[in-house]
């Protein structure tokens, strides 16, 4: 797997555990440490929490991974530059999609600013298409007219 380049490249031992997280990261697109290790102990029960906890530590300090706070007070990690994440404030869902979406914007807020803009690390917040047609006010209760 090409993880163990990546791995060498920056800097870091190709060990097993950084593979699985890696791999895994790849599949979900994002995820918590928690669902983490709920998805690498189903191949690898001997993999626990605090060692997912200091692999993501080390590849976050390479570059490899990045670290978001999407929904609540629990990080995402996701694979650095993979992509813009959009993130529904009613029910939570997030989706990832490839920054081409953002790059028009991001060539405005340069010409216009004079910012460079990080497309691998975006987040955007807002209402997913089923939350915008769902009746407002229903069973949730937590929206308004
Ligand atoms: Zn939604």
């Amino acid at each position: 797997m090409t993880w163990i380049t990546s791995l060498r490249t920056a800097g870091l031992r190709a060990t097993p555990q950084r593979q699985f997280v890696l791999e895994t990261l790849e599949e979900l697109q994002h995820a918590t440490p928690t669902d983490l290790a709920a998805a690498i102990q189903e191949q690898t029960p001997s993999v626990n929490l605090s060692t997912i906890y200091r692999t993501l530590d080390h590849l976050d300090e390479a570059g490899l991974v990045s670290r978001a706070f999407l929904v609540g007070a629990v990080p995402h990690y996701f694979l650095h530059g993979r992509g813009l994440h959009l993130v529904c404030t009613t029910c939570a869902f997030i989706e990832c999609v490839p920054p081409t979406a953002m790059r028009a914007s991001a060539a405005e807020v340069r010409s216009q600013h004079g910012f460079s803009v990080d497309l691998a690390d975006v987040v955007l917040r807002g209402a997913c298409a089923l939350c915008q047609s769902a009746p407002r006010a229903t069973g949730a209760g937590h929206l308004v007219a």
